[in-house]
Order: structure tokens, then sequence, then C-alpha cells
């Protein structure tokens, strides 16, 4: 697949690519999300990850869609429309339980960042800082 013209250069760019290894299951989990509601496209989701403040350029977006795919998380087709191909995927049956596996994870995380204080490690580190 073709990579689009970027819209971010230079250092805002790089620094984006070096964060982005930290979003990226956050990206996945957006994409099984609205796959699950409704056949998705790249440019679509695109602005839907922009939405949710997620600047993520075609370069990113395809390989993560192909790799769920390769994953069986999601199935695509080729749509001919106006003159336009385009790939669409849907959810798979393996996507959905994962999604399902994913968003009690999400929800576990989710109150633990909400909390005061997150969980202290049972390890020695924390209980002696805890005498000390
Ligand atoms: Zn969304």
């Amino acid at each position: 697949m073709q990579a689009g013209p970027r819209r971010k250069g230079g250092i805002v760019e790089f620094q984006m690519n070096h964060k982005r290894e930290l979003f990226d299951g956050l990206i996945r989990l957006h994409v099984l999300l609205h796959a699950a509601e409704e056949p998705v496209f790249g440019l679509a989701m695109m602005h839907e990850l922009e939405h949710h403040g997620y600047h993520v350029g075609p370069g990113t977006l395809y390989p993560l869609m192909h790799g769920l795919e390769r994953a069986g998380l999601l199935r695509s087709s080729l749509q001919h429309a106006e003159g336009r191909r385009r790939r669409i995927y849907k959810i798979t049956p393996s996507g959905k339980r994962a999604l399902e596996k994913a968003r009690s994870k999400v929800d576990e995380l989710y109150h633990e960042l909400h909390e005061e204080r997150p969980r202290r490690l049972n390890n020695e580190l924390g209980a002696r800082e805890t005498e000390g």
C-alpha cells in the first residue's frame, strides 16, 4: 500500500514515532472497537483517531491494520465504489474475543490510573521504603 503525504515533518514527527510504541496498543484497540461496530477503512479510521487525539499517518495505520489482519483479528476485502478501490476491514470472531479481553484489562488499568496511588509492588524494595 502506498503511503500518503506526510503531514508532520522533522522533529515533531520524530518525537511522535518515538512515543508511538506506548500508544500502539491503544490505537489497535480503537481500530478493533470500531471494526466491531461497522466495517472500517483506513482514511475514516485515521479521522476517528485524530478525533481521539492520535495523529496517525497512513504509513503507520495501514501496517497496523494489516498486522491485525495477519493476527486473525480483522478480515479485509476490496470494495469498489465511485471508481475507487477501497480496502474494508471487518472484525473476526477471534477479534471480538480479543476485544472483550482487552476491555476488562483496560478497565483494570483505568481504575489503577485514577487511584490516588497505584498498588505497591510486593517486593523488598517497596517494603524497605515503607520501613524507612
Ligand atoms: Zn473512536
